[in-house]
């Protein structure tokens, strides 16, 4: 019988994308999700357990359900600029939402974790190649909540022998190749999509927030990395839990190990998509660093992953193509 795996967030971007690669890699996932921000049409190869990080009971009733072998956890809010207007959302639903989780996999007898980080739980880094033993300085409470799960996953590893694996994302990007899945978010605020939406003319046309950066052309740059290729991350990351003799925390950065800025990322979209919608220079958006881009060396060498999709014209391009097709 292959083995189940509960998905907390798994009708979400990423939690989708992993449940696809958990299928093709034989195992059986079970996506955990509200549908608060997931979609129902994204839960495609494996149940459906709706309900709440929130809701205890439900997390014990999908865990006795089912029987999973491990939990991986996409399941929280991911907004950077609501999470300065909300912040106790985000404390609750990510940090407190994490810690029902825990405490239900704990009651079950199920140790075995993979935690959807981010690298923003360093802040503003200045001009160097992030790793993971890089200061741990979160600038918004998206970012807090996210370090602090990071804390609470190594004290319960001390505490209750949890076997758990952080990856941090610098910036997922793309869609499956085989067009099934995509980014969709509501209100959306990233990048590649609202210039996919700009494309199609959806939108009148977009901003770039601030091009008096210290980098080579005063936009952001940013660490891309295809949504398939940290998919692979976590089926690699479950398999080296399974496998490991101790149970402990550990941390890997997944980045595609490159930088893009802003200019060069929306010049690719207009490529892809034969289109020169229109660009306005914007003021800095709050609380962006300048330049965030992974050493992507640990993630190679322990968990034999490389990013094999994430060049900016394989990422751009199964983006476009899945707005093209499935937002008009
Ligand atoms: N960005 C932009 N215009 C937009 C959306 C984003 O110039 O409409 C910039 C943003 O300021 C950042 C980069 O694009 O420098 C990537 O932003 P995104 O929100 O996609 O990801 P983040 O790096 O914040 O996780």
């Amino acid at each position: 019988m292959s083995k189940t795996i509960l998905v907390t967030g798994g009708a979400g971007y990423v939690g989708s994308h992993v449940c696809k690669a958990l299928a093709a890699a034989g195992y059986t996932p079970v996506s955990f999700d509200n549908l608060s921000n997931g979609h129902e049409w994204a839960v495609k190869w494996g149940p459906l357990a709706r309900g709440d990080v929130l809701d205890g009971n439900a997390l014990d009733d999908a865990i006795s359900t089912y029987r999973p072998e491990a939990v991986m956890h996409f399941a929280a809010l991911i907004e950077v600029g609501e999470s300065v207007k909300n912040p106790g959302n985000f404390y609750r639903i990510n940090v407190a939402g994490t810690l029902n989780v825990l405490e239900a996999m704990i009651r079950a007898g199920v140790n075995a974790f993979v935690f959807s980080s981010t690298c923003a739980v360093h802040g503003d880094v200045g001009d160097v190649v992030i790793t993971e033993d890089s200061p741990i300085a979160p600038i918004s409470p998206y970012a807090k909540t996210k370090a602090v799960v990071e804390s609470i996953l190594a004290d319960f590893s001390i505490a209750h022998g949890l076997n758990a694996v952080a990856l941090r994302y610098f910036n997922a990007s793309g869609a499956d190749p085989d067009g099934a899945l995509g980014e969709a978010h509501d209100p959306e605020s990233h990048l590649i999509p609202i210039a996919c939406q700009a494309a199609l003319g959806q939108r009148d046309g977009m901003a770039i927030f601030g091009d008096d950066y210290p980098t080579p052309d005063g936009t952001c740059v940013r660490d891309y990395v295809h949504v398939t290729d940290l998919a692979d991350a976590h089926v690699m990351a479950w398999e080296r839990l399974m496998t490991r003799k101790e149970n402990t925390f550990e941390v890997f950065n997944l980045g595609g190990g490159v930088g893009a800025s802003v200019r060069e990322v929306l010049d690719a979209v207009k490529v892809v998509s034969g289109v020169d919608f229109p660009v306005e220079q914007h003021p800095r958006r709050a609380g962006d660093a300048p330049k965030l881009v992974a050493d992507i060396a640990k993630a190679r060498a322990q968990l034999g992953w490389k990013p094999q999709r994430s060049s900016l014209e394989n990422i751009v391009k199964t983006a476009w193509d899945w707005h093209r097709v499935n937002t008009r």
